[in-house]
């Protein structure tokens, strides 16, 4: 089925629509990266300058294009905008544009809720990469909402069933808090943050328990291989955490694409 390249369904448009979202959307994530850590709430008061206070009005905050209009300056009193937040909102839009292009460019058979899902833990990712990263922690405002996600899109034809959604989340969270809580009988300290648990369980809702197990293979490999390296370069500090979060985001994003292949290699192995 082929459509003509601008008619609103075709995969340029929604690839294009994507693009729009993702943006809007890494508009909300400055407003969670910056207020989360803090306590404060993500919904109220409305974005102000840091310095003076001046309201940011609704015309004045498009992402990306707004900072570049006001040449990364507060209109009021010139203070300088974080070039943080049209990095967040340009990246937000770019990997959404990427996930989403791609689903509806390659006709994969790929069931609905797996497609979703994939965008959904993309597009968290992003402020789960900054906020695990400075400060050690994963918002439950990602992960819930990524829980009930989970289980809402798996009554959707196709995809995994209700009850495999829940036994995922259930199994996978209680599999890394064992093993959270396994290192700190040894270490004798927290071993393991519950918002590490949280972003298996959801991705056992999202995915199921074979990919969040997976995944959790693939975020040990890679954090073996990126976070050691980096532990090292800044020289190996035991008091310093090492946030997990991004690691599970990526190896939980590997598994979904190649666990099923990696699999089926395993076991052609062994049926030799
Ligand atoms: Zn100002």
């Amino acid at each position: 089925m082929s459509s003509p390249p601008f008619s609103p369904l075709s995969p340029f448009a929604v690839t294009l629509l994507g693009g729009v979202f993702g943006l809007m959307v890494g508009s909300f994530f400055n407003v969670v990266i910056y207020r989360m850590p803090r306590g404060e709430s993500v919904v109220w008061p409305p974005s102000r300058c840091m310095q003076c206070g001046y309201q940011i009005k609704f015309y004045q905050n498009i992402p990306v294009v707004s900072w570049l209009l006001l040449k990364g300056k507060c209109k009021s009193c010139g203070t300088p905008i974080s070039a943080q937040y049209p990095i967040i909102e340009a990246l937000t839009g770019l990997l959404t544009a990427l996930i989403i292009g791609y689903f509806s460019f390659a006709e994969a058979g790929y069931p609905l809720d797996f497609k979703i899902g994939v965008t959904f833990l993309v597009m968290a990712s992003i402020p789960i990469f900054v906020i695990d990263f400075r400060h050690f922690l994963i918002p439950d405002l990602l992960t819930y909402p990524g829980m009930l996600l989970g289980l809402a899109l798996s009554f959707l034809p196709g995809g995994q069933t209700p009850l495999q959604s829940l036994t995922g989340a259930a199994v996978s969270g209680l599999f890394l808090w064992l093993i959270g809580y396994a290192a700190s009988l040894v270490l004798k300290k927290e071993a393991m943050g519950l918002g590490d648990v949280k972003l298996v369980a959801m991705a056992g809702a999202l995915f199921g328990a074979p990919t969040a197990l997976f995944g959790l293979i693939f975020a040990s490999a890679l954090g073996c291989l990126i976070g050691l390296p980096m532990m090292l370069l800044r020289r190996l500090d035991e008091h310093r955490h090492i946030p997990f979060g991004p690691y599970i985001c990526m190896g939980v994003l590997l598994a979904a694409f190649f666990s099923q292949p990696v699999l089926d290699w395993y076991m052609g192995l062994l049926s030799r």
